[in-house]
């Protein structure tokens, strides 16, 4: 498949949703359907869709133009992003090596085994080590062991994934009627790179408001430090930090039951 494909895409659609309580409270909610913005990857996974499209687009383009034909990037064992980037391989013509945290898990996780069915080489990193991913000199020892790469940080959250989610912002200003924009643009943040992006694109028109997956305020500093030189962002996001349940990948029977109930009324199937 040609990479152009990644930018010569319609914008998602935005929908509205009926939820009694919203509408009792006079709030009314769309939902960017992003889910849609979808390859079919390998054997049918749709592992390659939403903001791992948009996060991936600019760094295959710039792997590509630099002349590399092998990525390596980190992830936790259920990491969206090593699913996407395993699927880029397959669908670009890259190959692909995940570096995961912890311990070897058997083939029963579905993101690895989608990982391995696209052939990415996973190397599995003790907790430990998988810290120091961003120290140069693991990556000179990564570089000596695997050849060389496009190294993809982990979420692939880098400048250029920063850049195509801060598009976000005018599709959905495109898509809104003229002169205005929504309250609040809500999200679920890892890195934070798509909200750092979306902040950015935004320019201060709609408030972003953040959900972060795991525990801890540490994400703010991560967004700040992203936004570095743009302090006049400062009040256009926030975080609404009670809803991790427990930290990544994390859940409770409240939580399914919600993705369910969710399911059943918009026939939308939350992440
Ligand atoms: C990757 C992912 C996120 C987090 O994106 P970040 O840019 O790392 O914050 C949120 N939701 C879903 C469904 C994802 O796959």
């Amino acid at each position: 498949m040609e990479l152009e494909t990644l930018l010569n895409h319609a914008p998602s659609p935005i929908e509205e949703l009926t939820i009694p309580v919203a509408r009792r409270k006079g709030v009314r909610l769309f939902i960017k359907r992003d889910d849609l913005l979808v390859l079919p990857a390998y054997g049918g996974d749709e592992a390659f869709s939403g903001n791992k499209w948009r996060k991936l687009k600019y760094n295959l383009l710039a792997a590509r133009t630099g002349g590399q034909n092998r990525l390596l990037t980190f992830g936790g064992a259920y990491s969206n992003h090593l699913a996407a980037t395993a699927s880029a391989g397959k669908l670009f013509g890259f190959e692909t090596v995940g570096i995961v945290r912890g311990e070897e898990i058997g083939d029963d996780n579905p993101t690895l085994s989608h990982c391995r069915r696209c052939d990415m080489q996973l190397e599995f990193v003790s907790r430990a080590d998988y810290r120091l991913k961003t120290n140069p000199y693991t990556i000179q020892k990564l570089r000596k062991r695997f050849g060389a790469f496009f190294l993809l940080p982990e979420g692939g959250t880098n400048t250029l994934a920063l850049r195509s989610c801060s598009e976000w912002a005018d599709e959905i200003a495109a898509q809104w009627p003229a002169e205005t924009m929504p309250d609040y643009i809500c999200l679920s943040c890892g890195t934070g790179g798509s909200m750092a992006g979306l902040v950015r694109g935004l320019r201060g028109r709609s408030i972003a408001l953040g959900f972060p997956a795991l525990k801890g305020s540490f994400l703010r500093g991560e967004i700040e430090h992203m936004l570095r030189g743009k302090p006049a962002y400062g009040r256009a996001w926030e975080f609404e930090e009670a809803y991790h349940f427990g930290g990544y990948a994390r859940f409770d029977e409240r939580l399914i039951d919600f993705i369910n109930a969710f399911y059943g009324e918009h026939g939308i199937a939350l992440d």
